[in-house]
């Protein structure tokens, strides 16, 4: 099969051909295992922390991936479940230990023996991979192979991050950054939240203009002053910076959730710039978004079919990888990319 493979630790704005393109043989589904014959995988900036070793892979080569759609072609001993032909997603958990205290109240994304899918196992940048059975989720058949695969890590996480957003209808939300997670989140609070105004602060003009396109209330740079206050901020951004800025623009008792994997240290001097008063006093809070379980993804489709929300999507050859992987570094970004594999 054609694949793309992390072989070595690099940087993407100095290596623009951070992956190898490979010809492997099929894998063999193991026990409990299915093979899917893969249709489409979305690219996520986590590939580039991978990549770049802020959360490396534990063994190389890897396939990266995280987001796929394809067909049971094949099961391994022990499988009870799916049928053969049948479409199924594969998203960033691809296991976890299901007995400890984490796992068995549903916070499994927090469990310590945690395996992500295309960082501790091959994943979706090939024609073929194998997943556990009870790591697969059906796709509603509304969408298509190339919209159902972002929604499987930016949809979920950022589904996870508006349940941490804590957010009442009609409160304002700001979101930092507005590349693939950020506008499918966008889109579920204009369901769920209609009364909730969406301010959007980015750097990039180009993601300023695509969220007004698609319904913001403002957009502005990251260090410009929103008319109002926010009672909750997402952020998806790399950098250090927009964390102290959203920190200043949020109301009293507001949160800020980090949805990033891993923050980059290009601008890790920002922090000094952290003032008690202004940005922290007031009752206001940090969290991180960690991973996701499978309950997020399970949810997030239901919701996402229901309402439903279809991604933006910009499509790519497998092989074209590296060309998507270095355009998300530089943040060239209008809705997610998507690998499609024939
Ligand atoms: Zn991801
Ligand atoms: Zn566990």
């Amino acid at each position: 099969m054609r694949a793309m493979q992390i072989t070595e630790i690099t940087r993407v704005d100095q290596n623009p051909q951070p992956l190898k393109k490979v010809e492997l043989p099929v894998p063999r589904p193991g026990e409990g295992e299915i093979l899917i014959q893969i249709a489409a995988c979305s690219v996520c900036h986590t590939e580039l922390d991978e990549i770049e070793g802020r959360t490396p892979p534990p063994i190389l080569p890897v396939i990266p991936g995280h987001q796929v759609v394809g067909k049971i072609v094949e099961k391994g001993p022990q499988v009870n479940k799916g049928q053969i032909g049948e479409r199924v997603g594969v998203a960033w958990i691809y296991s976890a230990c299901g007995k400890c205290a984490y796992c068995l109240s549903g916070n499994e994304n927090l469990c310590a023996d945690f395996c992500a899918t295309g960082r501790d196992a091959d994943g979706g940048y090939a024609q073929y991979m194998v997943a556990r059975q009870d790591f697969v989720y059906p796709i509603p058949g509304i969408f298509s192979d190339a919209e159902a695969a972002p929604l499987l890590c930016a949809g979920a996480i950022g589904y996870r991050s508006l349940k941490l957003a804590n957010l009442v209808d009609g409160q304002n939300l700001g979101l930092t950054g507005f590349g693939a997670s950020a506008h499918l989140v966008l889109k579920m609070v204009q369901k769920r939240y209609p009364k909730t105004k969406v301010f959007v602060y980015s750097r990039s003009p180009q993601e300023q203009q695509f969220a007004l396109e698609l319904g913001a209330a403002w957009a502005g740079a990251t260090e410009d002053q929103a008319p109002d206050k926010m009672h909750s901020i997402i952020d998806t951004t790399p950098a250090w910076k927009p964390v102290v800025e959203a920190l200043r623009e949020l109301a009293p008792g507001g949160r800020l959730v980090i949805n990033a994997i891993r923050k980059e240290e290009f601008d890790k001097e920002t922090l000094l710039k952290l003032d008690y008063s202004r940005h922290l006093w007031m009752e206001k809070e940090i969290k991180s978004v960690a991973n996701v379980a499978r309950s997020d993804v399970r949810e997030f489709l239901k919701l996402a079919a229901e309402i439903p929300i279809k991604p933006e999507v910009q499509l790519f050859e497998l092989e074209d990888a590296n060309h998507a992987l270095v355009e998300l570094k530089n943040r060239q970004i209008r809705g997610a990319k998507v690998l499609m594999m024939s």
